[in-house]
């Protein structure tokens, strides 16, 4: 992302995602995946969002700093889960281009929302547009994301991220580990195999392919080595679809 003004749309106090990631280096998810679960004061409102940008692009302007090259919508859970997150990117779009008209708006999204017009058409409109996908078989999928909404299906995920025409950056983790008992490898050929096939079907701009990093939720993931992420990046090269390794 070169130079990142990170973006928090999510409550402070503590983690809001909709899925439960067993890598995720916030902790695991306690309840309230659902926004309207939230009271609505959890939430910065657009106009608050708007104004905390405007600020600090003009405060960088006037004192001749270097201004970023994107800004960066992430936080400590999952960001489209904002209930007016279409009309914050509406009011970034502006605020960017007034005063930064050079920096991406890039977005990291665990996919989940895709459902919501809302949230797509604004997806749509963001020049970095970082959708999810941990791997190709619909089990790993539950083992890794842990979904909250029971009717999560990976198929219907592929179709929604098909759906952007290619202006999707998809950004995958690979690991193993053992978890509740249960062996967890998201690198196994038939896993690879499967990945390959749903990016294929959704003709991604290219690939992030990374390791875990950090902490993790869980206990005893393994960080995969380089090497493996290499060889998994060429057979998704092979099958034409471009790879970024992150190590
Ligand atoms: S989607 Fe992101 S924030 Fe949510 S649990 Fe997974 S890693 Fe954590």
């Amino acid at each position: 992302m070169g130079s990142s003004l990170g973006v928090n749309l999510l409550p402070l106090n503590r983690k809001r995602c909709s899925f439960n990631c067993i890598y995720c280096e916030c902790g695991w998810t306690n309840g309230g995946g659902d926004a309207s679960s939230f009271s609505d004061d959890s939430f910065p409102t657009p106009e608050e969002v708007e104004a905390a940008l405007d600020e600090k692009l003009t405060k960088m302007q006037q004192g001749n700093k270097r201004m970023p090259d994107s800004i960066t919508f992430a936080g400590n859970g999952e960001p489209t889960l904002h209930p007016q997150f279409a009309e914050v990117i509406n009011r970034t779009v502006k605020v960017r281009n007034r005063l930064a008209p050079d920096a991406n708006i890039v977005v990291l999204s665990n996919g989940s929302t895709l459902n919501n017009p809302d949230v797509f058409n604004a997806l749509e409109k963001v020049n970095q547009n970082i959708q999810k996908l941990d791997g190709g078989l619909p089990e790993t999928i539950q083992w890794i994301n842990q979904p909250l909404n029971p009717s999560f299906d990976l198929i219907q995920q592929v179709e929604y991220l098909s759906r952007f025409n290619g202006k999707v950056i998809i950004q995958t983790l690979f690991l193993k580990g053992v978890v509740d008992g249960i062996t967890i490898d998201n690198t196994t050929d038939q896993e690879v195999e499967a990945w390959i096939e749903h990016l294929k079907r959704i003709k991604p701009q290219f690939v992030m392919i990374y390791p875990v990093d950090r902490g993790t939720a869980a206990d005893h993931i393994m960080k995969v080595p380089e090497e493996v992420l290499r060889q998994i990046a060429d057979r998704a090269e092979k099958a034409g679809i471009s790879t970024r390794v992150y190590y």
